[in-house]
């Protein structure tokens, strides 16, 4: 029996204390300095595309990529002789990350959707549509782990949201980018992520109906494990063409991370950063950070503030009770 508990003991402590040596990656993203970029972009005015004010906010967007160490390429194109550009963030000397995560930076130029019809020929300000997605994202590159970041590549899409408009497509942006993509880099992409109208103060994520259903699975079970499942909540939700279609078009996995049924602030003149919370923008900067430490071929990630003595000393208290199990083993 006593040979028995001191085989035991030997085998179960050092295993456990390697189980306890699996940390888990803590996210550092802040919902409250990503709510500083949705207010700093509507602080430009509303953005349509070829605004001055979307091309003050590309800048912007540009200088806080590169004050975190990202390499950017403006990627330039015209539409309806409109000239458009998406803004792509990489990392590393090659450009080949296998995760893209992706929002779109413009905003409708004419709020059509408002309860009040004088409203209609105004433009959305677009917190909610538009910066809130860029803002994640812009908070996303701060966070990122070093050892992560050449495996993730950050899109800012152009005109998305003038549909229906002058005869505009929706969609213009990301569908230019899909057909700018090396035609032998499209199979090594493993996931692109899309985050549009995530702000709101009452956010609700349902599965979008046209998101490729095992990626999805993979980020609504994380969600659900890091407790944010009144958020990301597990039932079908619409189909919405947005900008992860020219992806899924291609082949590409693809998840849109989007509110819906839409708030009651889509496309009206009341899309305002009110309505919009930190808490929203940081419960899917979390979710959106841990799946990409943990899908970026890194197992296992130390909490940077968790002081390696710790480790050293559990290793020397798992040594000793090893060692005392031994000495009983011994002397039966
Ligand atoms: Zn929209």
């Amino acid at each position: 029996m006593r040979v028995t508990w001191a085989i035991l003991m030997l085998l179960i402590l050092p295993l456990s204390s390697m189980t306890m040596l699996q940390v888990d990656h803590i996210p550092e993203f802040s919902g409250t300095n990503a709510m500083a970029h949705l207010v700093a972009q509507c602080d430009f005015g509303p953005r349509p595309p070829g605004s001055d004010n979307l091309t003050n906010c590309r800048q912007y967007i540009v200088e806080v990529l590169e004050s975190h160490g990202w390499e950017v390429v403006v990627q330039n194109f015209a539409y309806q002789n409109v000239s458009c550009a998406n803004i792509i963030g990489w990392h590393g000397s090659l450009r080949n990350a296998t995760m893209l995560v992706g929002a779109h930076y413009d905003t409708r130029p004419l709020a059509d959707e408002d309860p009040d019809e004088a409203n209609h020929d105004k433009p959305v300000l677009g917190a909610n549509d538009g910066a809130s997605g860029t803002a994640a994202l812009l908070e996303l590159v701060r966070v990122l782990p070093i050892e992560v970041r050449d495996d993730v590549e950050f899109i800012f899409f152009d005109a998305e949201d003038s549909g229906y408009i002058d005869d505009w497509d929706w969609i213009v942006g990301s569908t230019y980018y899909v057909n700018q993509l090396d035609s032998n880099r499209i199979p090594l992409i493993s996931s692109m992520i899309l985050l549009d109208m995530i702000g709101d103060s009452e956010l609700r994520l349902p599965r979008e109906r046209g998101s490729t259903r095992s990626l999805q699975d993979e980020i609504w079970s994380l969600a659900a494990e890091m407790g944010y499942q009144d958020t990301f909540l597990d039932s079908l939700g619409n189909s919405i063409l947005d900008d992860h279609r020219p992806f899924l078009d291609v082949g590409i996995p693809a998840v849109d991370i989007i509110h819906n049924p839409f708030p009651s602030s889509w496309h009206t003149v009341d899309d305002i950063p009110e309505r919009c919370s930190a808490e929203s923008l940081q419960i899917v900067g979390e979710v959106v950070e841990t799946f990409l430490v943990t899908h970026s071929g890194v197992t296992t990630t130390f909490p940077p503030d968790f002081p390696v003595t710790f480790y050293v000393l559990l290793l020397g208290v798992t040594g000793v009770a090893a060692l005392f199990a031994y000495t009983r083993l011994k002397s039966e």
